[in-house]
């Protein structure tokens, strides 16, 4: 997993334009409210568990203009959108929003983690995100269990097609 803000800040890094994109999406129009209280790690659930996701942090490069830094990392893609971080946020922030817009932009440049490719190949395939390993389903037999119902992955591919899903570099896009 890459680290967005362990490493020094170069000028050079900086695009001043980044978060004029960030507000005008829905979402990210109080980005730069922020004040760098802290209240959004400090009540995430997610940051308790891990030493490099910070929603502070992430709040503040995205500020600062660090595009290439926050839409190249898997960091942002680790947040379970609970919003816990928008509801206490003094500034009232949208922080689980605007890091969702940075997901949709990293997405658009073909920036997403493995393990969600995987997961969308995986609903065209079966219509499910994980794939059931067969020693599950049979298991399921001999215990006199009735069969999953089956996923409809034809009407779920079409539904992300529609919706623009799966363009951009990578496998898929949100
Ligand atoms: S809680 Fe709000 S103001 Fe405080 S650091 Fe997080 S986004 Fe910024
Ligand atoms: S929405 Fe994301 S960043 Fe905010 S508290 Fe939940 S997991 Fe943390």
């Amino acid at each position: 997993m890459s680290e967005t803000g362990q490493k020094l800040i170069k000028a050079s890094e900086m695009n001043a334009s980044f978060k004029y994109e960030i507000l005008k999406m829905h979402g990210g129009e109080k980005l730069m409210r922020c004040f760098q209280c802290g209240t959004c790690t400090s009540d995430c659930p997610v940051a308790r568990f891990s030493d490099t996701y910070r929603p502070r942090q992430i709040i503040r490069m995205a500020q600062l203009g660090l595009k290439d830094r926050i839409l190249s990392s898997d960091t942002s893609w680790l947040c379970a959108s609970c919003f816990t971080c928008t509801d206490r946020c003094p500034q009232d922030v949208e922080v689980a929003s605007v890091i969702r817009v940075l997901r949709n932009l990293a997405a658009e440049e073909g920036h997403i983690p493995l393990v969600f490719k995987e997961q969308y190949a995986s609903i065209l395939e079966s219509g499910y995100a994980y794939k059931i390993p067969e020693l599950r389903l049979k298991k399921r037999e001999t215990l006199g269990l009735p069969p999953l119902p089956r996923g409809n992955a034809e009407s779920i591919g079409k539904v992300l097609r529609g919706i623009g899903f799966g363009k951009g570099g990578g496998n898929g896009g949100t």
